[in-house]
């Protein structure tokens, strides 16, 4: 039996992924920071899909939470998957107008956040450190070549990031553990409203190349597909899922 570990499983994409983990009989450990209705509502429809789901308030930021965190994943059983997923963005504007605050809270927790998270999958997961081998997956964002420009390009300079990592992580963990990376498009969740364009995804996505934006669940869907074993000869790999554009 799979156990996944993912950061910000609460709404969004993250709790599509939860609960896709657990239509395939994964169990899982997840975080949120601060949203515990929707967390304990992902956690039991997940566990009424038959799996153990394990949920833990806290921050990406903070070292020590993600340790308890994987070790909630552990009790379950190996923790052989991993998505680094928490992310958060700011309100949409050109550079030159944000403050230094909000430019540290984003790369804080989109960065040093996912890298720790990346780094205690690292620590846990490799064959050769006893661990189970496996897969991570890493949420990035198509931000990452489009750049953001007055929007948020902090937000995509922070997923050019998780880019790097993906590349970078999956040649240190080879052979036993895969890391792979997602860009999602424009996706219909909460995330647009934190930017102060709530609307965003209904009125962006008639301009899509598919004419639409996507739903967390296609977003998950790619996301399982590289944890899985279906996947097996893919590391290193950043796929779009982001409708064209
Ligand atoms: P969302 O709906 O806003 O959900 C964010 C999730 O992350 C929630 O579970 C939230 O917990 C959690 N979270 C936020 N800050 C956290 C922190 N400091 N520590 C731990 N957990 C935290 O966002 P989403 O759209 O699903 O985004 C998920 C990922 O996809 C992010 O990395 C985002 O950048 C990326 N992405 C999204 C889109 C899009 O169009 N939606 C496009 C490209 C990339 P609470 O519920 O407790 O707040």
């Amino acid at each position: 039996m799979s156990v996944l570990v993912i950061t910000g499983g609460s709404r969004g994409i993250g709790r599509a992924i939860v609960l896709g983990a657990a239509r395939r009989g994964w169990s899982a450990a997840f975080s949120y920071v601060a949203n515990e209705a929707a967390a304990e509502a992902t956690a039991a429809e997940a566990r009424a899909l038959g799996v153990a789901c394990e949920v833990l308030q806290g921050d990406a930021r903070d070292e020590a939470h993600l340790a308890a965190l994987f070790d909630l994943g552990a009790a379950l059983g190996p923790v052989d998957k991993c998505v680094v997923n928490a992310g958060v963005i700011g309100p949409a504007g050109p550079l030159a107008g944000m403050d230094a605050d909000r430019i540290r809270r984003i790369v804080d927790i989109n960065t040093t956040g996912a890298l720790l998270t990346a780094r205690e999958a690292a620590r846990r997961m490799p064959a050769a450190g006893g661990g189970p081998g496996g897969a991570i997956a890493i949420v990035s964002s198509a931000a990452a070549r489009l750049g953001g420009a007055n929007n948020f390009v902090d937000y995509a300079a922070t997923k050019g990031a998780m880019d790097t990592l993906t590349r970078g992580l999956a040649v240190e963990l080879a052979p036993s553990v895969r890391v792979n990376a997602v860009r999602p498009g424009i996706i219909e969740t909460d995330i647009h409203g934190d930017a102060g364009m709530p609307d965003r995804a209904e009125i962006l996505g008639p301009d899509q190349p598919l004419g639409r934006a996507g739903t967390a669940e296609e977003t998950a869907a790619a996301i399982l597909w590289l944890l899985s074993d279906e996947a097996s000869y893919v590391t290193g790999a950043i796929i779009d899922v982001a409708g064209g554009r």
